[in-house]
């Protein structure tokens, strides 16, 4: 399971060099702390004058300086700051290397990296393969875009490191070489960042562009542009849903052309709807592209993750309370309703995103008890549902809706909110929503 160490960035660390960390918040602390830990001479700079510091570094906080940029032997950037920044632009014009924290780290990890990104399910993924390492026995490290910055686990005793990969962080990739790497699904996300859909594709492959041979490329079969970037670039091309690679058959996954090929039995496997059932076929093809025997996964009572599908709440008059409040774009809301089996009351809306179309959420709302559209986009929503004929009700904000849809739920329905759309329109962020469902939920008894 050991990889060939991957090389430094161009002129390699050491002493006395200097090292630039732009953006002060977890990735960039924990970059700080790994260049200082490796012997670079490290300053940090952030636009916020509060921005948290790291003892024994430099600091220029409340502005950037571009003589600083100009002048580091290496530029690290934290995800949230984008490429496209005028100093960075600059330091790279200028031949300086700029790498994201991602690709800093992983130059100097001695483990593997099995790496997931796409539009939806990147968390789920990623916990679920990490829990397949950790059962087969591997010292697993789990993070990356989620959790804890992948330069955390450095220095670490480990056998895998599984990282989710958000499309920014493949910005400024570095020598970032993922031993498998699956872009699980692509639908429009995030544009307002990357402009096209072939932008925000190539994003994604980027993971792939420093494979060898024998590392694997992971895509949807179903996604021509996808395999098409993926083809061009070096890497064993694996399919989901598809040979080679594992498809999903009744409760069974198929691997066929890969080093283990077989079934995997589902049974045991609780997380609901058919999104999560892809999400494990994805983490059993990384995980078995890495070396993992079949007879070692143990798919039985994996666990999911907060704010993903998660019962809150069964009120004394047997409603269950769903909070799927992670459920950001349509696509993600769409998997949750079409994966529900039995009545249910929706909640969606909050805060839009560009380009996104509700039109396709009128399918699986149609056979909804209810529909409860509420917030910034509520209206928006209401008006696409009733263009196509599906009968909704449209409430101001989240704790009105709740109240209301508790009252329309017969026994045994669900409440599920898959809201469709950001959150910030009432909230902080998608947590802070979820944990006011579940707060509201449990109040209404
Ligand atoms: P990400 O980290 O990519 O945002 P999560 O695992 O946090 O993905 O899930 C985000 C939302 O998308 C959740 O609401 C979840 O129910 C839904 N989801 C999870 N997996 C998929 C999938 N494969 N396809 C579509 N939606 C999904």
């Amino acid at each position: 399971m050991r990889a060939a160490r991957q090389p430094g960035f161009e002129g390699g660390p050491g002493a006395s060099r200097r090292l630039l960390v732009v953006g002060m918040a977890r990735s960039g602390l924990a970059a700080a702390g790994l260049g200082l830990a490796q012997g670079w001479q490290v300053r940090c700079t952030d636009r916020r004058p509060d921005a948290a510091r790291v003892p024994g570094t430099e600091a220029t906080y409340g502005e950037h300086r571009l003589d600083e940029f100009l002048g580091a032997d290496c530029v690290v950037v934290s995800p949230g700051v984008p490429a496209s920044m005028p100093e960075l632009v600059a330091a790279m014009a200028a031949g300086v290397p700029v790498v994201g924290e991602l690709g800093f780290a992983s130059a100097y990890l001695d483990c593997p990296i099995l790496a997931v990104s796409g539009t939806n399910g990147k968390s789920t993924t990623t916990h679920l393969l990490a829990q397949l390492c950790e059962r087969a026995g591997w010292r697993t490290f789990e993070g990356g875009n989620i959790g804890r910055p992948l330069s955390e686990a450095v220095g670490r005793p480990l056998d895998v490191a599984v990282v989710e990969v958000s499309s920014y962080q493949m910005e400024l990739p570095g020598r970032f070489r993922p031993r498998a790497a699956a872009i699980l699904n692509l639908t429009p996300d995030h544009l307002e960042r990357h402009g096209t859909m072939e932008n925000y594709g190539a994003h994604k492959c980027r993971m792939f562009a420093r494979m060898g041979p024998d590392d694997a490329a992971i895509v949807p079969a179903g996604d021509a542009r996808l395999r098409r970037l993926a083809d061009e670039l070096p890497g064993r091309r694996l399919l989901l849903g598809g040979a080679p690679g594992v498809e999903l058959v009744g409760d069974r996954l198929v691997l066929r052309g890969v080093h283990d090929p077989g079934e995997v039995s589902l049974a045991g496997f609780a997380l609901a709807g058919r999104h999560n059932r892809e999400n494990l076929a994805a983490a059993v093809l990384l995980a078995v592209s890495a070396g993992l025997w079949r007879a070692d996964l143990q798919v039985a009572g994996l666990g999911g993750l907060p704010h993903r599908m998660e019962v809150v709440h069964t009120s004394a008059a047997g409603v269950v309370f769903i909070n799927d409040s992670k459920a950001t774009n349509v696509e993600s809301a769409l998997a949750a309703f079409e994966g529900l089996p039995g009545a249910f009351v929706a909640l969606v809306g909050g805060k839009g995103k560009a380009g996104a179309h509700y039109d396709a959420l009128a399918g699986p709302l149609r056979r909804a008890r209810a529909v409860l559209c509420f917030g910034e986009e509520g209206p928006l929503i209401h008006a696409a549902l009733r263009r196509n004929e599906v009968a909704c009700e449209l409430v101001p904000t989240l704790a009105a809706a709740l109240p209301h849809a508790a009252a329309l739920a017969h026994p045994g329905d669900a409440v599920l909110l898959s809201p469709a759309c950001a959150s910030f329109d009432e909230f902080r962020d998608f947590e802070h929503r979820g944990a006011v469902f579940a707060q509201l939920a449990r109040g209404l008894g």
